[in-house]
């Protein structure tokens, strides 16, 4: 390439190219190496991302501290502690790196990473606690049974059984683990009578929802979900859960097993897309389980019509009631203002690429102020409650933690429950971190 015809970052829009998983060469190591050192090359160069996780400032210390200080002085077993920093939040990929596709660099750090987890997961590399972390519905399932939620409450708040955790399973004593309820989201769902649908279908919406529970909200913040239900049906919208679900994938694909997903993908997807086909639209309360139905199971099942066709339909909570707002179907009827609000963008609705819905919805609400922070908490999945990477987790929340603290607010969000746990540890003053759901609940007089 001459030099005139280099250009440093791309001018179109950034696209994304199908995960080709299925191709046995996807876990050729040879070549999974040779495309890793030619990214890594690239970074080393390049630099940009260094404050945005602990993957970067791995690989540049490994550069660094290399005898010749380029990636060619790196020992190839010392890539995997690159890839076990990251956990997929995609923040590189949409909002540093100006060389992805269609770039002629065509660099996707995050979809390397997924590629170098999944390789680790086939030659059986995965940690039986990985395994265990992200087996959301096995263990909610056994965790959700009355009795045994109160004793895993009950073990997950006792210092001595935390540190036992820590020694046996790498779970990191100091870690905000999830309350579980035996009394579910699926449980108290039947409480709600179904609403009289005055919604009208307008601006892509249908006005009628089937919302995917997600096995967090489920089992572990089921309140946010019927805060969700309840502003829905404030609104005339027809709401019902999704008969039966597994868990979304997402935990399994950061731990690279894909074949999970793909499971989780064969027993989810017929279902939503026959409610689509019913005249539905799809949402769901946690921001991550949205991402994987619009991005990355599209992504990964190219073929598949059907996980189009969810894709089409699903939508963020926020994302649903602004669209419905925009031609005048939102109700204004506030009763309550929220004051001065901090609110945290989670990564994974920063790349769903949707406008900062949330804070608009909220922002209708008379003498409202919102703080948006748009950094990472840290949490992403299951890194902040691991052992080894707790601390690193905390320190990344860091700046948002400092951020609410100098503020001094009236209430601290975000739309992902993880992420408030972990901003609120973070915290330590005794506040909490509260659902966006929930304040626009209270906006209603709902609660
Ligand atoms: S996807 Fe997120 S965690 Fe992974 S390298 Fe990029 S910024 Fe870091
Ligand atoms: S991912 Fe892109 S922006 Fe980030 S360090 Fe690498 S080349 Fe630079």
């Amino acid at each position: 390439m001459s030099t005139s015809e280099y250009r440093e970052g791309s001018l179109e829009a950034p696209t994304r190219h199908p995960i080709n998983w299925k191709d046995p060469e996807f876990y050729n190591e040879e070549k999974l190496f040779a495309e890793m050192e030619r990214v890594f090359d690239i970074c080393h160069g390049c630099r940009r991302c260094v404050s945005l996780c602990n993957s970067f400032p791995t690989l540049f210390d490994l550069v660094d501290e290399s005898d010749t200080m380029e990636v060619d002085g790196v020992d190839k077993k010392d890539y995997a502690s690159v890839v076990d920093h990251c956990y997929l939040c995609d923040l590189c990929y949409l909002t540093k790196c100006p060389y992805v596709p269609p770039h002629e660099w065509n660099l996707d750090f995050p979809h390397l990473m997924l590629q170098a987890k999944a390789v680790q997961h086939k030659n059986g590399e995965s940690k039986l606690r990985d395994r265990i972390l992200t087996s959301t519905d096995k263990v909610g399932n056994l965790a959700g049974i009355p009795v045994v939620a109160d004793v895993v409450n009950a073990v997950n708040k006792n210092k001595l059984a935390r540190n036992i955790l820590d020694k046996s399973l790498g779970v990191h004593p100091d870690a905000i683990v999830p309350e579980y309820h035996s009394n579910t989201l699926r449980k108290r769902v039947k409480k709600y009578k179904p609403v009289n649908n005055t919604a009208e279908a307008c601006e892509k919406t249908t006005g009628k929802v089937v919302m995917f529970a997600t096995c967090y909200c489920n089992r572990n913040k089921p309140d946010i979900g019927e805060d969700l239900i309840r502003l829905l049906q404030h609104n005339g919208i027809e709401v019902k859960l999704v008969e039966q679900e597994q868990c979304c994938g997402m935990p399994k694909m950061e731990l690279g097993d894909l074949e999970a997903v793909e499971r989780s993908k064969e027993f989810n997807i017929p279902q939503l897309a026959k409610v689509v086909e019913e005249g539905w639209d799809i949402i769901a309360p946690i921001p991550s389980c949205v991402l994987m139905f619009k991005q990355e199971l599209p992504l990964l099942f190219p073929e598949d019509e059907q996980v189009k066709k969810v894709q089409e339909a699903f939508f963020d909570p926020f994302e649903y009631l602004m669209l419905r707002h925009k031609a005048g179907k939102l109700s204004t009827d506030f009763k309550n203002s929220l004051g001065n609000v901090s609110y945290h963008v989670p990564c994974h609705q920063r790349v769903q690429k949707i406008g900062m819905k949330t804070k608009e919805v909220l922002e209708l609400v008379p003498d409202t102020n919102i703080d948006v922070i748009e950094r990472c908490s840290g949490h992403d999945g299951t890194y902040a409650v691991k052992s080894e990477y707790h601390d690193i987790s905390m320190k990344i929340c860091r700046p948002v933690v400092n951020k609410i603290k100098q503020a001094q607010v009236d209430h601290y969000i975000s739309d992902c429950p993880m992420a408030g746990d972990q901003i609120e540890n973070g915290l330590k003053d005794g506040s909490h971190a509260e659902s966006p759901f929930t304040l626009l609940c209270h906006a209603y007089g709902l609660n």
